[in-house]
């Protein structure tokens, strides 16, 4: 029986939008998305797309194009920050690939943001409109923006990020949780290391500091590093505010002069405050639902937040698939009730800031295939 499938609005053309977006575009729903932005622009730095991130990227056919501009390294080393002695060595390349069915890929954000945007029609997304409220109806929710304009959608996916409008309209104001540190990132030319020889991706533990490396093109010619430091009274979160180079380098002064020497090699740097969130209860209510860093914001340290909102989103378009208008809220209930054990795990343990400091199962993580999990539906359910 052909189901009518809802109007949907995505607030929010992010990560975890832009793949909602597609993977909704791809099963013949009618998504519109609706961003704050003026425009696109490629912000960020490197990303690390692990394996289950790959895996669902695969699926709506990004592999090939970003392996052709990523870069898969052969080995994660885990190094003390001042000795640079090895305290774990993760096999990647191959062998991991065989092991989880796609490659852990390095790639700068704003590469993966642009291949994002071309899986959905240019008319579906929407700039500068951003959200200012919802009125819940009977069957629908009424969409408030600040330009004046508003748009009437049967289901509200809210994917507007740690500061979520749509998570505060649904369940009430409540600020991230400041971790008390920030990360110093920015991704540069190779050249500008004058040949030293780096791990292909290696991450240097301190007491209460760390930085992380890897190179993001194909052809090893830029470098990503990501510091990460105590920094109590900074709290600007923002993904193109400037840091200071000098206090960055003060911060890592002790570490070993590979990690001093990439480190000096950044002409200029970007400065990210990092907040956290517990698990939340529930997700969604009526025709409104989360997904991304607007429900289980995670702090960096497993690479595994943006990993998350990708897979959310294919998790919540292959439960909306299986139900017509009037199933919405049971596919919505569905979509939590598979994914909420997996990412509630996943910010609880990457708080701990251990991951592959030491030899780590890492199948939990990387095995995941969110095309082809099993969706939590009770029996005798539409799937
Ligand atoms: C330092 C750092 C390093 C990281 N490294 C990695 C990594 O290596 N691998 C990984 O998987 N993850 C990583 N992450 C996490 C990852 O970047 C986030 O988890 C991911 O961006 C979340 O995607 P999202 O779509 O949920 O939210 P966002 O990417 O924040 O997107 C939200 C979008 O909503 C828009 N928006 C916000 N409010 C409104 C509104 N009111 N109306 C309309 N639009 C609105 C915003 O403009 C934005 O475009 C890192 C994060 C940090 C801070």
């Amino acid at each position: 029986m052909m189901r009518e499938k809802p109007s949907i609005a995505i607030i929010g053309g992010g990560i975890g939008g832009l793949t909602a977006a597609a993977s909704l575009t791809r099963l013949g729903f009618n998504a519109q998305v609706y961003e704050q932005a003026e425009q696109f622009a490629p912000i960020g730095a490197g990303i690390q797309l692990t394996a289950n991130a790959m895996k669902a990227l695969g699926g709506l056919g990004l592999a090939e194009s970003l392996r052709s501009e990523g870069f898969a390294p052969a080995a994660f080393h885990s190094r003390d920050w001042d000795t640079g002695n090895v305290t774990n060595v993760l096999i990647m390349g191959e062998p991991l690939e065989r092991r989880y069915g796609a490659p852990d890929l390095m790639i700068h954000r704003g590469r993966l943001h642009s291949a994002l945007g071309t899986l959905v029609p240019r008319d579906c997304i929407h700039f500068d409109k951003r959200l200012v409220a919802i009125e819940q109806r009977e069957s629908s929710a009424m969409l408030s923006f600040a330009d004046g304009s508003r748009v009437e959608a049967m289901l509200v996916i809210g994917a507007d990020g740690v500061h979520s409008v749509v998570r505060e309209a649904l369940f009430g104001a409540e600020k991230p949780r400041f971790t008390g540190r920030v990360a110093y990132r920015t991704v540069y030319p190779t050249a500008r290391i004058n040949g030293i020889a780096i791990d292909e991706r290696a991450k240097w533990w301190g007491p209460d500091r760390h930085v992380v490396h890897y190179f993001t093109t194909r052809n090893k010619d830029e470098i990503y590093f990501i510091a990460v430091t105590p920094e109590p009274d900074f709290r600007v979160e923002s993904w193109s505010m400037s840091g200071h180079r000098n206090m960055l380098l003060a911060a890592f002064a002790g570490f070993h002069p590979t990690v001093r020497a990439i480190l000096s090699a950044a002409s200029a740097v970007r400065k990210w405050a990092l907040v956290e969130r517990d698990p939340m209860p529930s997700w969604w209510k009526n025709g409104i639902v989360l997904l991304g860093d607007a429900c289980h914001p995670m702090t960096p340290y497993m690479a595994q937040g943006a990993a998350s909102a990708i897979e959310d989103a294919v998790v919540l378009a292959r439960c909306l698939d299986h139900v017509g208008r009037d199933g919405i809220s049971k596919a919505l209930a569905v979509y939590t009730a598979s994914r909420k054990q997996r990412t509630d795990r996943m910010q609880l343990t990457n708080r701990e800031n251990t991951w592959l400091r030491e030899k780590t199962d890492t199948d939990w993580v990387y095995e995941y295939d969110a095309w082809r999990t099993q969706l939590a539906w009770p029996e005798n359910s539409p799937a």
